[in-house]
């Protein structure tokens, strides 16, 4: 590691390079890599954050189609839109984005994604799969969470880690990668008493709790490494993360900074997950 802050705009960059270098070469062999991102909301987050999916997919040489089903659609029709799509052998990835309509899961929904489609770990077979070591997409957030550590050369075997949130799209896939990889793993949540007790014992901490300012000094071992998950809108229209960074830094030897650390990796593995699909490498 060199330095307290483990950005990941060096890594996303990295991993747009390798991805567009296989997205070329798979257009040249007859299998343009395609995502579909399927829209069941009116937020206007989202909608930018679709966008954004888009722009990237494109600089990559990736199609990338949206199809807007609007905020009040009702559970039916995402299913027959997703079970669709994954019988649809020019579609390599499928995303259903989130928030949905009041009524519909991701965990259930998830599962009308073919699991060799599914780029963004939704349905809860992928998950299954991860928990039994067998091949899967991780939710591209919580392989970003991986990505993070590898690239700034955090140990993780034998180490003790805690991750704050027990989440099906971050904490639940992040703590069995972390898990998979030798780590000693704490899962916490909203019930968990006393969390700086359990966290300050963390050699690794995930925070992905969604609470600006939760993570303080006392959470974090020193030397510790924390990644920090969370993306809290402030009033401004930034974007704060879990932890109170100038608190952190008193302790902690490592913490990814928010924006510019876990989310440019996220949407550059979603985009990586689509090539590997497209290429029959689950
Ligand atoms: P969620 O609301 O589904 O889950 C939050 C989890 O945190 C729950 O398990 C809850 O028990 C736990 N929690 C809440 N308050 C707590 C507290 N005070 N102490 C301990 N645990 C607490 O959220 P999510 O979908 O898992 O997302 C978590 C955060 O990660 C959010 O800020 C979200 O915006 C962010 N996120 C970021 C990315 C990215 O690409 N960077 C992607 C997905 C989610």
């Amino acid at each position: 590691m060199s330095g307290l802050l483990l950005g990941g705009r060096e890594l996303a960059a990295a991993i747009r390079v390798e991805t567009a270098e296989r997205a070329a070469a798979l257009t040249a062999a007859g299998t343009p890599p395609r995502l579909t991102v399927v829209v069941a909301t009116d937020d206007e987050a989202s909608a930018w954050y679709v966008r954004s999916i888009g722009t990237a997919a494109a600089k990559i040489g990736i199609t990338c189609d949206v199809i807007e089903l609007g905020g009040d659609a009702d559970v039916a029709t995402i299913r027959a839109t997703l079970t669709r799509l994954s019988a649809d052998d020019l579609v390599h990835g499928i995303i259903l984005q989130t928030p949905l309509p009041a009524g519909a899961t991701l965990e259930d929904l998830g599962g009308a994604i073919a699991v060799e489609k599914d780029v963004d770990g939704a349905n809860p077979l992928s998950l299954g799969r991860l928990a039994a070591g067998l091949p899967a997409y991780p939710p591209a957030t919580a392989a970003a969470v991986l990505a993070l550590l590898d690239h700034h050369g955090v140990e993780l075997a034998g180490r003790r880690a805690a991750v704050i949130g027990r989440s099906t799209v971050v904490g639940k896939p992040v703590a069995h990668l972390l898990l998979d990889r030798h780590a000693t793993v704490t899962v916490c949540h909203s019930r968990t008493p006393d969390l700086a007790a359990v966290t300050a014992t963390a050699d690794i901490l995930v925070a992905a709790a969604g609470r600006p300012g939760l993570v303080t000094a006392e959470h974090v071992k020193r030397g510790g490494v924390v990644v920090d998950v969370g993306t809290n809108p402030t009033p401004d229209g930034g974007l704060v993360g879990d932890a109170d960074a100038d608190s952190v830094a008193e302790r902690a030897a490592g913490l990814t900074p928010v924006p510019g650390g876990v989310g440019p990796v996220t949407t550059a593995l979603l985009l990586n997950h689509t090539v590997r699909a497209a290429a029959g490498r689950l």
